[in-house]
């Protein structure tokens, strides 16, 4: 299958389109100034349910939706556009509305790893045993998810832009931390990397003989939105090939997979990719947010769990959504993601209860909301993390006052009259040290 991207430039030619009408098509138009817009003949020809686009979770999550903007936001690049503005005035108002959208939320630049006094720009270390890389010819994707929240890297702003060649920094990094079990390869995509840019990595990495370094980790929507990487590109034998040198090395491959809806695991493409993943020795585990208007019913993510355990993938994290871009229209509560997780949880054997969430990954860690709970009177969310800037923190229950409209973490208060969450002073005195190195 031969892969062919669709943008805001050039949408209008997919045959299905004529199912949109004008004031459809306008919507589209408008929003893509803003939020990132690009799909593929896979999506288009074999995930979207063309019949029922309206309501359709792989429309949604691949065409920019007008409710994505506030209705101000929106009637604002409506008019230039009606009004047929150049694309640099319209361009100017939309990075404003960008701006709004929080485009680098939880402190992302708190976490570049510093070595011998030069900043690795194109990695993060936040958690003890698991570092962060963003190769620089990963950071774009097959297609881009309306609900993104490294959108700003895609939309030529480009000091937002986490990105760095340097592999050997990253590899003298991981020399002097023996702590780091997992080296992250994230993006962007990396799996959108042709296989000789992804062996020079991996190789290097190889090569390198860490021994501490146990597990290679990919972070990748590929499975979901080009599986035909495993099956037919070009260069599939040597990807699967590259797999296969790292699971027979001393080192294990997993694939983190994402999978946002059981629609993405249904087709013949996503089975046959799966397979041939797991062929070369590599594990798959998967992970997505939970948003609204896509996913936001135990009964999907229960399905979504036990066809991907059937396929042979391990279920892996469900995390709340980020406070970044069209935020609002993905919003899920958080007493409704605790409700949510556990309808889902409790309708699946305990071979799909490794998962986790759901989880706020947010500037302290991490964190779960584990439920709520009535505790000396008081109605309270129960709270751990399952990672922490202070691995210290990890597995202790905190509360938080219940409030049935907080969605992140900033809008918790902590319960029982106390001012402080336990880990607050210490995550100052973390953040400070963390600025003074930079
Ligand atoms: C989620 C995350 C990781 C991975 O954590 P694990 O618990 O090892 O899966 C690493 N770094 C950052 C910044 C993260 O957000
Ligand atoms: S595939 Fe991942 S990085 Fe790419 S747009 Fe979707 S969520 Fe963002």
């Amino acid at each position: 299958m031969k892969y062919k991207v669709y943008t805001a430039r050039n949408y209008r030619e997919i045959s299905p389109i004529s199912k949109l009408n004008s004031e459809d098509l306008h919507n589209i138009d408008v929003v893509s100034h803003v939020l990132p817009f690009k799909t593929n003949n896979y999506v288009v020809d074999e995930l979207i349910d063309w019949d029922n686009f309206r309501n359709d979770p792989m429309f949604i999550f691949n065409f920019p939706q007008k409710e994505m903007l506030s209705a101000e936001q929106f009637d604002l690049i409506s008019k230039m556009v009606r009004a047929n503005a150049s694309p640099a005035e319209i361009r100017e108002q939309a990075n404003k509305i960008r701006e709004q959208l929080n485009p680098h939320p939880a402190g992302q630049e708190l976490n570049l790893p510093v070595f011998d006094g030069e900043t690795l720009d194109g990695a993060q270390h936040k958690y003890r045993e698991t570092m962060l890389f963003f190769p620089s010819q990963g950071q774009t994707c097959h297609a881009y998810c309306t609900f993104c929240f490294r959108w700003p890297q895609f939309t030529g702003q480009s000091d937002l832009k986490f990105a760095m060649n340097e592999i050997d920094l990253v590899i003298n990094y991981l020399k002097a931390h023996p702590e780091i079990t997992d080296l992250l390869l994230t993006g962007g995509d990396p799996m959108v990397m042709n296989a000789q840019i992804l062996d020079t990595y991996i190789s290097r990495i190889l090569d390198a003989n860490i021994p501490s370094l146990q597990t290679i980790r990919i972070g990748t929507k590929s499975l979901s939105f080009w599986p035909y990487r495993y099956i037919s590109d070009p260069d599939t034998a040597e990807v699967l090939e590259l797999f296969q040198k790292i699971s027979s090395s001393d080192k294990t491959l997993s694939i983190m997979a994402h999978f946002n809806h059981p629609q993405e695991l249904s087709t013949p493409a996503v089975r046959t990719a799966v397979e041939k993943i797991l062929a070369t020795g590599a594990q798959i585990r998967t992970q997505s947010p939970l948003l609204n208007h896509i996913n936001n019913h135990g009964d999907i993510w229960a399905e979504m769990w036990r066809k991907q355990v059937k396929m042979g993938m391990i279920p892996y994290y469900m995390f709340i959504a980020r406070d970044t871009g069209a935020k609002e229209y993905f919003d899920v509560p958080l007493a409704r993601a605790a409700e949510v997780f556990q309808q889902a949880y409790t309708q699946v054997s305990g071979i799909a209860r490794t998962v986790r969430g759901p989880s706020m990954s947010c500037n302290p860690g991490k964190v779960r909301v584990v439920g709520t709970a009535k505790l000396g009177g008081e109605k309270v969310f129960v709270l751990e993390f399952i990672q922490g800037r202070n691995s210290q923190w990890v597995g202790t229950p905190f509360f938080a006052k219940y409030d049935p409209q907080a969605s992140w973490i900033d809008d918790l208060q902590p319960a029982f009259g106390e001012e402080k969450f336990f880990f607050e002073e210490e995550l100052a005195e973390i953040i400070s040290t963390n600025v003074e190195k930079h």
